[in-house]
Formats: structure tokens, sequence, C-alpha cells
């Protein structure tokens, strides 16, 4: 067995996106460019109405996933496609923007928190141009592992190691997406595969990581080194993310809303944007 360390950590930027949304970029970040296959992590958290009121207006994606999971607040969603629906507190939307989606992401709320995450996740050069896909689960949809210790787990992707499966597929980068709470002092360890790319981002509380108990703050997104298990002890009462992935080791060419392989496939999402056939 090879506990997983943590090999870096990662503190984020705060930027201002779509018409003036407020958040904090982790990966993307020039702090980190991104872990394979993980292109993007925001995380968004505010309950001043001015910092997230102006919401995403349309804009367009192509050759990636785009997945929110909503923490406080709700979120409406619209596609060119005709779809549409409101991302609640507690539930996820995995997207697959495959060839191509313009759509918005608005605030459904003009008061009050709104928390949560946006993550983008790559798509293999072979699925780059798949027919778009939506899976979206409400909080009463994504399965909950409730352990004697205390610990809570939301199973959002993959797989815990007691069985508890989640509720979101995607067989592209096989990814983990786990919503932990941890009691202090409590313990967890969770398998994951040698090769993937792993991240742990805390909401709240202290962890110590790996064998070498490296301290991991509220707020902070640490990298962990390859290894067959996460190991990790909360400090204090903590909750946290747990994100795993495969990593597609292939070129990269991003430009704005679209992530290719090559600078010329790039250009032609932007021609086929002008020119109305994204989507
Ligand atoms: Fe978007």
């Amino acid at each position: 067995m090879s506990t997983r360390e943590l090999r870096q950590i990662v503190n984020g930027n705060q930027v201002s996106d779509g018409a003036g949304v407020q958040l904090k970029r982790i990966i993307g970040s020039p702090q980190l460019n991104m872990l394979d296959p993980f292109l993007l992590f925001d995380a968004f958290g505010s309950d001043e109405p001015q910092e997230y009121l102006a919401g995403f207006p349309p804009h367009p994606h192509r050759g990636f996933e785009t997945v929110t999971y909503m923490l406080a607040g709700k979120m409406r969603h619209e596609d060119s496609a005709g779809n549409s629906g409101v991302i609640e507190s507690g539930g996820v939307q995995w997207m697959t923007a495959g060839r191509g989606i313009i759509h918005s992401e608005m605030p459904e709320q003009e008061e009050g928190l709104l928390a949560g995450f946006q993550l983008w996740v790559n798509l293999p050069a072979n699925e780059k141009l798949r027919e778009p896909r939506y899976q979206e689960r409400t909080a009463a949809e994504i399965p909950v592992e409730t352990r004697d210790n205390g610990t809570n787990i939301k199973v959002v992707a993959g797989q815990t190691d007691t069985g508890t499966q989640g509720v979101i597929d995607n067989p592209f980068v096989k990814p983990l997406y786990l919503h932990v709470e941890l009691p202090a002092g409590i313990e967890f360890e969770q398998a994951v595969p040698e090769t993937d790319n792993s991240f742990i981002y805390v909401m709240n509380g202290q962890l110590s990581l790996g064998d070498k108990q490296r301290p991991l703050n509220s707020g902070q997104l640490g990298v962990l080194e390859r290894g067959d298990t996460v190991r990790l002890r909360a400090e204090q009462a903590s909750e946290f993310l747990l994100v795993s992935g495969q990593p597609l080791n292939e070129p990269v060419a991003r430009g704005g809303p679209f992530v290719m392989n090559t600078r010329e496939q790039v250009e032609q999402a932007f021609a086929d944007y002008r020119e109305g056939r994204l989507a």
C-alpha cells in the first residue's frame, strides 16, 4: 500500500468571471495551470448579491465537461438546445459539452448566500466532438454514506471503499468526487487508482494528510502525490472535497471557453461559434 502524501498547497486567486461574478480560481490559476484531467476548479461563496447577481450570460463550451456542485443557493441553467433547470443547494450538474453548447448560468435569487464549486474535466481527443449530455441530480438523489464514527460522505461520483456508488456516470476519466464531513480526531482512508491525479479542497476545519501528516487548512487545495491510498485525519471537525481522475496525457490547447488538442481545433471552435455552427 502506498499512501498519497501532500505534494503542493494551492491557495488560488480572487478573480472576476462571467458578467462580474467574484470567485476564487484554484485550478486554472498561475499557481496551478491544470491537474490533468482537471482544467479548472473555482470556489464561489458570497452573501453579497452584487458579487454574484450578474451571473454568467450566454457563452459557449466545446471539448470538455463542466461540473457545478451547489452548496447553498440556486442557479438557473439554460442552453441553446432548449434545456433548462435550476441547480439547488446540494445538487450537481455534470455537463458534457462535447461538440458544443451555448448556455447561461444565472443566480435564481436576489439575496442570501450563493456558494458552490465549478470543476472543468477534460475529455479525451476522440470524445471532444461527441453529442452533448447532461447529468443533473438533486441533493436527495446523491447517495450519502454515514459511518459509525460520525463520518458523512456524499458520493457524487465514483465509489467509496465500503461500496457506496456515486450518482454520476463518467467512463472517460472514471472520476471520484466525494464531499466528506469528519468529526474532530477521526481518520479517513479511501483507495484511488495509483496513477490518478487527486486533490483535496478543505471547505472548513483542518486536515493532516498522509503518513507525514502535513497540514491542509480551510480554503486550501492540496495536490496529492501518486499512490493507491488517500489517508488523512481531521484535526478539527472538517469538511472537504476529495476529487480524483485518470490523466489523459494528451496535448491541451485552451482558448477561453474551448479546450481542444491543437491550436487549429480551437480556431475552428471560434469560427464555428461565430458562424452559428457550434450548437
Ligand atoms: Fe459555462
